[in-house]
């Protein structure tokens, strides 16, 4: 019987255990924080999205350029498979209104407990608390425990999943980049992805409207237009109309130094009925309240407007420009937020690096899973699903690994 070490307990490396458990082996998970899965957790504070409904072309494009790498491992385990999955724990799935699909406990804690018993049941051992810092000179895995002693840990094979960089105090913090460059491992540097945007409000607009939806609204960048809401932050925006576009705004910033978006305020109607709207007398009316009543806008989309002016007067005079710039207002963004507030991460250990089996070139017997791997998607769904393909492709890997195929 091999052992196995799987170092993160998040649902990539859980996965991984559960699949080598069941093949046979001793399986030992470790983990930094004294709990497992505290990103799975935190993402089912907003409902946890676990896959999403659409056909399974259209769910495969969403990973980019990662679709050709990740395209066998879902379709090997696909978001039906999950759904399964999540069924044969007790937790039941329903898809929302928007195709995307969750546990109909919402949360993640039920699910991640019926897991958590069903492996320990099974005779997966779990490490808390063991924080994993490299290689000893012996080959060795070397651990800090609770206690701050240093500990080795031998493995046939060793699955590492150690996730991201976002949201660092829940346990991922990409601190495995630099001790895998060490070993010459390839890997692209971890960037926000789901992310917001920094943009230079004036101090009156970030002030009044930080923590204000816009909403509805459409956000159109680089020919791709998507209806959703966005949040207003005190140095930027977010929410889910600005992570769906955010890997090609942040390319684009990457590329040029900043990106334009543009902000459809009135997304409801056509550019030619709300001229004939703004065209009502004005009266004594203020252009505040004018903008609200016949322009149907909100103060924070009329905030909007005069941030556009950059100071100028909005074009109250002629209804046809107004509306026009009401209809596509463009906005410059000037940076990602930092990783540390994003939902996921892109980069990670390129495909390059590892063989087809997700075993790391520059380290045989070393596999890899999860968010550390080269990909990115958007929310819907996405991540979690590759996630878990990822997972069990490791654990297969490192069984065809052992029985030398
Ligand atoms: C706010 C938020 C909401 C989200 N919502 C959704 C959603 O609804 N749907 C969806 O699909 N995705 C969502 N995600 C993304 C999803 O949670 C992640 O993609 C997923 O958790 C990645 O799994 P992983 O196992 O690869 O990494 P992680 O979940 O990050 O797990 C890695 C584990 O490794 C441990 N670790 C790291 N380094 C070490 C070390 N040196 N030694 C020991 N242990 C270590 C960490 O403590 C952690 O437990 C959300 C993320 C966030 C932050």
């Amino acid at each position: 019987m091999a052992h196995i070490v799987v170092i993160g307990g998040g649902p990539g490396g859980l996965i991984a255990a559960e699949t080598l458990i069941q093949s046979g082996h001793s399986v030992t998970v470790y983990e930094r924080k004294p709990t497992l899965g505290r990103k799975f957790l935190m993402a089912g504070r907003g409902g946890l999205n676990i896959t999403h409904s659409e056909d399974l072309e259209l769910f495969l494009t969403r990973y980019g350029a990662a679709k050709d790498y990740l395209e066998p491992l879902i379709r090997d385990f696909t978001p039906t498979d999950l759904r399964n999955w999540c069924e044969a724990l007790g937790q039941e799935t329903f898809t929302g209104t928007s195709g995307r699909v969750f546990p109909k406990a919402l949360k993640a804690s039920p699910l991640l407990r019926a897991w958590q018993d069903r492996m320990e049941q099974s005779g997966v051992r779990f490490m808390m608390q063991h924080d994993w810092r490299g290689w000893n000179d012996d080959g060795s895995l070397a651990f800090r425990n609770a206690a701050g002693e240093a500990q080795s840990v031998t493995a046939d094979a060793t699955i590492l999943a150690l996730g991201g960089a976002s949201w660092p105090k829940l346990g991922s913090d990409g601190a495995w980049v630099a001790v895998l460059a060490q070993e010459k491992v390839s890997i692209s540097p971890l960037r926000p992805a789901n992310c917001g945007f920094i943009t230079a409000w004036s101090g009156i607009f970030s002030e009044r409207f930080a923590g204000s939806p816009v909403k509805p609204v459409t956000i159109t960048h680089a020919g791709i237009t998507v209806q959703s809401e966005i949040m207003i932050t005190a140095n930027g925006v977010e929410g889910g109309g600005i992570y769906a576009l955010s890997s090609a705004i942040r390319e684009d910033i990457s590329a040029h130094g900043s990106a334009t978006i543009t902000l459809d305020l009135r997304p409801g109607i056509s550019i030619a009925t709300l001229t004939e709207r703004l065209q009502a007398p004005r009266a004594r009316q203020s252009l505040s309240t004018y903008l609200q009543k016949s322009g149907g806008l909100s103060p924070v989309a009329i905030g909007l407007l005069r941030e556009a002016t950059g100071g100028k007067d909005i074009p109250d005079q002629s209804p046809r420009a107004l509306a026009a710039m009401i209809k596509a207002l463009p906005l410059t963004l000037t940076a990602p937020f930092p990783i540390d507030r994003a939902i996921s991460s892109a980069g990670g250990v390129e495909w390059r690096a590892v063989d087809s089996n997700f075993m790391l070139r520059q380290k045989p017997g070393v596999f890899i899973a999860g968010e550390m791997l080269d990909w990115e998607a958007p929310t819907g769904g996405y991540l979690l699903q590759a996630t878990f393909a990822t997972g069990i492709a490791a654990a297969k890997g490192v069984e065809r690994w052992l029985s030398g195929q």
